[in-house]
C-alpha cells in the first residue's frame, strides 16, 4: 500500500485543498487557533507569534495537508458517530426501551449524575460492595446514554496518569497564585508532593482496572502494551529532566525510549527520544462503561434511568432533593460525575472546571506499519490501528461551558492530523468515515478533584485533565468506599490534596503539610 501511494499533490489539488479549508474554517478552528498560538509560541512577541502562525497555517494548507489528503478520501456525509459507539450502544435509552412503563423511585441512598467512566466506576464498585438492602440502592441518572459523553468519543488508552514532572509542574504555576505566603522552594516541594500523591493513586487505579477486567472477565479488547510520546529536539531537556524526577520519586512507570524503539513498539518514525509509559493500555472505551454498569444492574443494588437530565441538586438539611426532566429523588448522598459538564449544573465551577474540546476521526487504511493495542502519541496528535480501521485526532481547546459534550468536530484539524499521520509514518491510503468530538476538563492547576464538594455528603470526581482511566476507577472506589464507611479499604485521595476546596475556596483549604528532611530522603 505505501508504495503505490503518490508522495506529492498536483498544483490544481493543492489550490483545491487551500481554497477547500480556507472557505470550510468555523468558530472552532478560530478558537484551536489561538490554542495553537498560545502553547506554541510561548515567550514571543504578539506581532511575532502572528507572523509565525501565518507562516506555519500557510504552510500546513499549501503543502502538508495537501499532500496528505492526495491518498486520503472522506464518504459523503462523515458520520459524527464516534467509532466506539458506531456498532450500537446495548444500554440505548435504558430502561425506557424496553420498560416504557418505568419510573424514577421517590427514594434512593445514592444518586450519581453521569453514567460515563466514572459513573459506571461507582455503580461497579457499589454493586458489589452495598449490602443487599432495599434502602441502600444506588440511581445513576443521565442526560444521554450511558458513554454518551467523552467515555464513549475517546482514543481508548487505559493511562497511568499524568506522569509525575508534568502534574508538579502544573501545580506548581497555580500554586504561586493560591499559596503565595510560600516560599519558591517550599512550593516546589509542596508541588512534588501534589505529583506523588496523583501518580500513587493512578497507579494503583491502572492496575485495579487490569484486574477487574481480568477478575470479571470482562469483554472490552484490553491489552497493556504502554504508551509511546514523541518529543521534539526542543524537548529533549525536559524529557530528561521528567525521567530523572520519575526515578528520584519512585514514580517508574515514566522513562525515555531511543527512536529505534519507538519504531519497533510502534512503527512511527521518529528522530529523538521518546516518553514512554511502561503500564498504559488500550481497551474499547465504551465496552469498558457497559461491562461496569452490566455487573452493576445485575447485582440489584443498581438502577440506571437514561435520558433523564437533572437540572437542580437542593440540599434539605441532611438529605438531598434532585430535581430532574421526569420528577424528583430524595436521597442521602449525591455524587457528581458530569466531568465537563459539571459548571452548567454547579456553577461556582465555572472558570474552576474547564470544558476543553479534543477530537477524533476514524476511517479504513491507514499506514501498514502502525502497531496496534499501544498509545501513540505524536507532538501534536494521536493515532492507533484497530483491526482495519485507524482512529487519529488532536485539539485541546477550552470552549464555554455551554458547549460542554457539543459534538462540533473541525475538518481543518481532521486534516491537519492526517498530514501529521503522513509525516510520522509516511504516506497511505485512509477512507474517513467518522469525525467526532467531546469536551473533557482541566482544573487551573490541571489536579483532579476527588471528594465532598459542600461540606455535607454532596460528591464529586472531576478535572480528570484527558486522563479520566486514570482516575474514575479508583476515585469511584474510594468514594463508594466512604459512604459505605468501609474504613479498612486505602483510599487514594487525601482530602488536603484531591478536595474541591482547594478550587472552590483555597484559603480555608486544609493544605498537606511539607514533608520533612527525613521524609524526603
Ligand atoms: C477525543 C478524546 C480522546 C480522549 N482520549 C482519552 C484516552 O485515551 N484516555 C483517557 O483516559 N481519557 C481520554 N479522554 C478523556 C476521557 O474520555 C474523559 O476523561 C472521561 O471520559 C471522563 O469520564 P466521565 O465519566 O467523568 O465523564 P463523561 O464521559 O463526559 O460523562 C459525563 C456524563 O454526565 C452526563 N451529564 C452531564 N450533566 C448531566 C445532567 N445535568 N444530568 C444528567 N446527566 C448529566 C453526560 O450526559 C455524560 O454522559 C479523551 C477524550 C476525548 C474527547
Amino acid at each position: 500500500m505505501t508504495h503505490s501511494t503518490p508522495q506529492s499533490a498536483s498544483l490544481l489539488f493543492r489550490i483545491r485543498v487551500f481554497c477547500g479549508l480556507l472557505f470550510g474554517l468555523r468558530k472552532h478552528d478560530f478558537r484551536a487557533a489561538s490554542t495553537w498560538i498560545n502553547t506554541m509560541y510561548r515567550g514571543v512577541s504578539p506581532l511575532g507569534r502572528f507572523t509565525r502562525f501565518v507562516r506555519w497555517s500557510m504552510w500546513q494548507m499549501w503543502c502538508e495537508i495537501p499532500d496528505a489528503l492526495c491518498t486520503m478520501t472522506f464518504v459523503a456525509p462523515v458520520s459524527r458517530t464516534p467509532f466506539w459507539l458506531a456498532q450500537g450502544n446495548p444500554l440505548e435509552n435504558h430502561p425506557w426501551r424496553e420498560h416504557p412503563e418505568a419510573r424514577l423511585p421517590a427514594r434512593s441512598h445514592v444518586v450519581v449524575i453521569g453514567a460515563g467512566f466514572t459513573g459506571g466506576s461507582l455503580a461497579y464498585h457499589w454493586g458489589k460492595h452495598a449490602p443487599a438492602d432495599p434502602s441502600r440502592t444506588m440511581v445513576v441518572l443521565d442526560m444521554g446514554d450511558a458513554a454518551s459523553g467523552s467515555s464513549g468519543r475517546n482514543e481508548g488508552l487505559v493511562v497511568m496518569g499524568r506522569y509525575c514532572h508534568m502534574v508538579a509542574a502544573t501545580v506548581r504555576t497555580h500554586l504561586a497564585d493560591v499559596r503565595a505566603d510560600l516560599t519558591g522552594d517550599e512550593r516546589e516541594q509542596l508541588a512534588k508532593q501534589f505529583a506523588v500523591a496523583y501518580c500513587r493513586a493512578a497507579y494503583r487505579n491502572g492496575d485495579l482496572v487490569e484486574q477487574t477486567i481480568r477478575d470479571e472477565g470482562f469483554d472490552c479488547d484490553y491489552a497493556r502494551q504502554g504508551w509511546v510520546q514523541a518529543r521534539d529536539a526542543e524537548e529533549q531537556r525536559s524529557l530528561a529532566e521528567s525521567v530523572r524526577l520519575a526515578q528520584e520519586t519512585g514514580t517508574i512507570d515514566w522513562t525515555s525510549i531511543t527512536p529505534e524503539e519507538v519504531r519497533r513498539r510502534t512503527g512511527m518514525q521518529v528522530t529523538h527520544n521518546a516518553g514512554f509509559s511502561i503500564a498504559a493500555a488500550s481497551f474499547h472505551p465504551a465496552k469498558w462503561v457497559f461491562c461496569l454498569f452490566g455487573s452493576a444492574l445485575r447485582s440489584c443494588r443498581v438502577e440506571l434511568f437514561s435520558r433523564t437530565k437533572v437540572t437542580r441538586v437542593e440540599r434539605l438539611g441532611d438529605t438531598y432533593r434532585v430535581h430532574t426532566s421526569r420528577g424528583m429523588i430524595e436521597t442521602e448522598y449525591v455524587v457528581n460525575a458530569t466531568e465537563s459538564y459539571t459548571p452548567l449544573l454547579h456553577p461556582q465551577f465555572h472558570d474552576r472546571i474547564l470544558p476543553t474540546q479534543t477530537q477524533a476521526a476514524s476511517g479504513f487504511g491507514g499506514p501498514d506499519d502502525i502497531k496496534p493495542h499501544v498509545g501513540i502519541s505524536g507532538t501534536r496528535a494521536f493515532f492507533a490501528r484497530h483491526g482495519d480501521s485507524i482512529l487519529f485526532g488532536s485539539d485541546a481547546t477550552r470552549v464555554p461551558d455551554g458547549e460542554a459534550g457539543v459534538n462540533q468536530p473541525s475538518r481543518f484539524i481532521t486534516a491537519f492530523v492526517l498530514g501529521e499521520l503522513r509525516r510520522y509514518f509516511g504516506p497511505s491510503r485512509v477512507r474517513v468515515t467518522n469525525e467526532w468530538s467531546g469536551t473533557v476538563s482541566y482544573t487551573p492547576d490541571e489536579f483532579p478533584i476527588v471528594g465532598v464538594m459542600d461540606g455535607h455528603r454532596q460528591y464529586i470526581i472531576a478535572g480528570m485533565a484527558g486522563s479520566g482511566t486514570a482516575v474514575s476507577f479508583n476515585g469511584g472506589r474510594c468514594i463508594v468506599n466512604r459512604i459505605l464507611e468501609r474504613t479498612a479499604e486505602a483510599d487514594d485521595y487525601p482530602a488536603e490534596y484531591f478536595s474541591p476546596t482547594r478550587l472552590l475556596n483555597p484559603r480555608d483549604h486544609s493544605w498537606p503539610e511539607l514533608d520533612s528532611q527525613e521524609k524526603r530522603q
